[in-house]
């Protein structure tokens, strides 16, 4: 099986319910040429259903959400279940991104749990690590990573790995204007192809997609998607303008 090309957007805590409506019915028209990528677009919780509306009947086409709560239901004032996410049509969740862990202090147990309460309901999970600039500077960015994959991946079910995507997104590029150059990305992703080969097997390993993240956009998406190991890209600023975005969409070679 070849490995799915992927591109998504992560549109944080952006947009109105109208802005979020006309950006997606922006990129389901501008990528309608990119039938062999997969588009995910991860807006707000309150627009997933207008979303979800908005893309239902284009191929290759899905919405996911930012996140999800580590219990499956109860009195958690404010908080979103896998369950409510599946019910209206998220077919993706977004595990362990650095402003989660960072502003929300979520830890390896709670990212545990989320992966359980996703695939209990039948969500893909794109499961996102990276390290911070001075593990990169104090060359620890190696060990960083591996122990961020272990802490999940040795506890997500070797059965379910189709269900599973995996966003390398380094803290010090996310924002910040600042990119992985193509040979960094493609050392770390082969990094993380023999790791998570470790821990699943090696033909489980091939068929993984691993997405960059980190200020990816429509002048450098070309360079890094033609790394052998780079499987598309999570874009987050540059996913708010639906002619950026789909020039990323449209950035394999
Ligand atoms: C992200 O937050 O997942 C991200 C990659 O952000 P940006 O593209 O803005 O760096």
């Amino acid at each position: 099986m070849k490995r799915k090309k992927i591109v998504a957007g992560n549109w944080k805590m952006n947009t109105t319910k109208e802005e979020a409506e006309k950006l997606a019915a922006s990129i389901v028209q501008s990528s309608q040429a990119f039938q062999g990528v997969e588009k995910i677009v991860f807006p707000p919780f309150p627009f997933l259903q207008a979303v979800k509306t908005i893309v239902n009947n284009t191929a290759n086409f899905f919405v996911g959400a930012q996140n999800c709560n580590h219990h499956d239901k109860g009195a958690y004032t404010g908080e979103v279940s896998a369950a409510m996410l599946k019910s209206v049509g998220c077919d993706y969740v977004l595990i362990g991104h650095s402003e989660r862990r960072q502003y929300f202090t979520e830890d390896n147990i709670q990212l545990l749990s989320k992966t359980e309460q996703a695939l209990t309901n039948n969500l893909n999970v794109i499961f996102c690590f990276g390290e911070q600039l001075n593990e990169r500077k104090n060359n620890q960015h190696f060990e960083t990573v591996k122990k961020q994959l272990h802490g999940v991946l040795n506890f997500f079910p070797k059965n379910k790995t189709e269900q599973l995507v995996l966003a390398y997104e380094p803290v010090w590029a996310i924002g910040t204007g600042e990119t992985a150059t193509p040979a960094q990305a493609q050392e770390m992703h082969a990094f993380i192809r023999k790791t998570v080969a470790e821990i699943f097997s090696q033909e489980i390993t091939e068929q993984i997609s691993i997405l960059y993240g980190g200020s990816c956009n429509a002048q450098n998406a070309p360079e890094l998607f033609s790394c052998p190991d780079v499987d598309g890209g999570l874009i987050g600023g540059a996913s708010l303008n639906a002619d950026e975005f789909c020039k990323i969409i449209g950035s394999f070679g």
